[in-house]
């Protein structure tokens, strides 16, 4: 199955972003959590997963929401590279669940700067209002890597593509992928 480039979208955190390795690094350096690797990150929620307090959770992630952490946050391997590829023939849209936009908007800009094409970037709030945007903007395909939300997605005719993570390993039917090699294999090249 291949699917348009031009009707194909993106999340961040997880999938252009390397989010949960920035929590690991602040948390380690601003709580001493130095337990946990990235393996451990079963499930999408971090408390349901590790013994670590829900309030150190939160500081942490508003840490990376604000940006303000003074860790940079990297992009996952090979993002960059093959979304300036993908970007020179199509406009970029990336919808968020993040409850702030600016940040990240600024992160994105910086880290995607190479990219000639009009780049959106929409935080929605919640997982649930991705839909609606992407509806909006005509999108039928969208790189994710939060299992629920790809479940959510496909209910209303958007077909998911999870990006694989040890956060999500469990059943689905799925189309799958575990790096952005294989994001630029899925996408039809005009
Ligand atoms: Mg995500």
């Amino acid at each position: 199955m291949k699917f348009h480039p031009q009707k194909t979208a993106f999340d961040v955190d997880g999938v252009v972003a390397d989010t949960m390795s920035l929590f690991l690094k602040i948390a380690a350096r601003d709580f001493g959590i130095n337990s946990i690797s990235y393996s451990d990150i079963t499930e999408y929620y971090l408390e349901d997963c590790l013994d670590i307090d829900p309030d150190v959770v939160e500081v942490v992630i508003n840490r990376i929401i604000e940006n303000n952490s003074g860790i940079e946050l990297l992009p996952i391997e090979g993002a960059v590279d093959a979304l300036c590829r993908i970007g020179s023939r199509t406009p970029l849209l990336f919808v968020t669940a993040r409850p702030r936009l600016d940040p990240i908007k600024r992160w994105i800009s910086k880290t995607l700067s190479g990219v000639p094409s009009r780049i959106d970037v929409i935080a929605t709030g919640s997982f649930e209002a991705k839909v609606d945007v992407l509806k909006a903007y005509g999108v039928t395909s969208f790189v994710e890597d939060r299992l629920e939300t790809c479940f959510h997605l496909n209910e209303n005719n958007i077909t998911p593509i999870l990006f694989s993570h040890p956060w999500n390993r469990k059943p689905h039917p799925f189309q799958s992928v575990r790096n952005w090699a294989e994001i630029e294999e899925l996408l039809l090249v005009e």
